[in-house]
């Protein structure tokens, strides 16, 4: 006889929408030898749908404006204390010409949802980036909420992708973490974002007070749903200037069995080790993210004046050093695991939107 977790890990990789109790149940494991069952199913699906190669993504937060009240973010407007910042377009197209210069062929603009900035600023830097390199380089976009026109207007500028998680799929719980803010509205982003020909990433905050597995559980029933190209996986860390600072930090393990569970029923969707996973120790936890599904990384590239005021969440691997090059402790990493940096555009692996 199969045992009870083989059974429940292949019904759910073989099923083409995952049911609800076979997800609670796996995100649920708790004994060592099923957990590692678990992690090491996703890590097949991994390579035999991804390969062996550790994707690149280089980030740069060109601002850390944000008219959103995000509980758990520190870029929430509510924050005060936080010293603010924009970069200039040349500042953003120079850490774009070192992200080049180190092989990397993607880049990420990421901000907060900066309503002082001119649509048609960023606009221009997509296009500079691809008049610069052609189509050598991918561009994605990661600015927030935005009317569909804005969203059309920097498609037609010349970025490929949006990253935009729906942090929750659960409404309610939604409503809980983000006063003011839509969760239909956010939705409707991410269709936008699909009908307009982006490639789209989106992804969940895991650890978030009153979280339960049901609630994670149909996070992946919705990123199934949607289909999403890339999918981060977050690990919750409280901030020391918003009302979630004395929460509880997100749980590793969960977010790992997210992780490797979201592998499991999507297959071939991009899936990053994120950096919040690895910020919680000294310790790289990502590796344990690349180990059980994970197949992307995404090194800062901001530049080092501005690097630690974009404190989403504080102690952020490595904003401290200066000169720092983010690309060495991921090939270390991909040594201790026995695979490769990859430095390709790493274009989504389903067939649509691929230029
Ligand atoms: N304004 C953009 C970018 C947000 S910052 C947007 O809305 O998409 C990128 C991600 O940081 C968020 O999607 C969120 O999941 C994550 N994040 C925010 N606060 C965090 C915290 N305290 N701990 C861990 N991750 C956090």
């Amino acid at each position: 006889m199969i045992d009870k977790t083989l059974q429940i890990l292949q019904r759910v990789y073989g099923s083409d929408f995952p049911d609800l109790g076979d997800l609670v149940y796996l995100l649920s494991l708790d004994d060592e030898g099923s957990k590692r069952q678990l992690y090491r199913f996703a890590d097949d699906v991994r390579r035999k749908y991804c390969g062996d190669g550790i994707l690149l993504r280089g980030i740069v937060e060109f601002s850390s404006y944000c008219r959103n009240t995000c509980r758990y973010c520190g870029l929430q407007k509510n924050n005060t204390t936080l010293q603010r910042y924009r970069l200039t377009a040349q500042q953003v197209l120079d850490a774009v010409d070192k992200i080049y210069g180190a092989g990397i062929r993607t880049v990420v603009l990421q901000s907060g949802e900066d309503e002082q900035m001119d649509p048609q600023w960023l606009a221009d830097i997509v296009a500079q980036i691809r008049k610069r390199y052609n189509s050598e380089m991918a561009v994605t976009l990661s600015a927030g909420e935005w009317d569909r026109a804005v969203y059309k207007l920097w498609k037609d500028a010349g970025a490929d992708r949006y990253l935009l998680k729906i942090e929750t799929s659960d409404s309610d719980f939604y409503a809980k973490f983000h006063p003011g803010m839509s969760f239909e509205n956010r939705v409707r982003c991410l269709v936008d974002l699909a009908e307009l020909g982006y490639q789209v990433g989106s992804g969940s905050l895991v650890g978030l007070a009153g979280q339960t597995m049901e609630i994670l559980a149909k996070d992946i029933q919705f990123f199934k749903k949607h289909n999403f190209d890339m999918l981060g996986i977050g690990l919750f860390i409280p901030h020391g200037q918003t009302d979630l600072k004395d929460s509880r930090r997100g749980d590793l393990e969960t977010t790992i069995k997210m992780l490797a569970v979201t592998r499991i029923v999507m297959k071939d969707t991009h899936l990053p080790a994120t950096t919040a996973t690895g910020s919680i120790s000294e310790y790289d936890h990502r590796i344990d993210a690349m180990a059980a599904g994970g197949n992307v990384i995404m090194p800062n590239f901001t530049p080092d004046d501005y690097k630690e005021l974009y404190e989403i969440y504080p102690n952020k691997r490595c904003v401290k050093e200066k000169n720092f090059d983010p690309v060495k402790p991921i090939v270390a990493m991909a040594e201790k695991l026995g695979r490769y940096v990859e430095l390709s555009r790493g274009d989504s692996l389903k067939c649509r939107n691929i230029r």
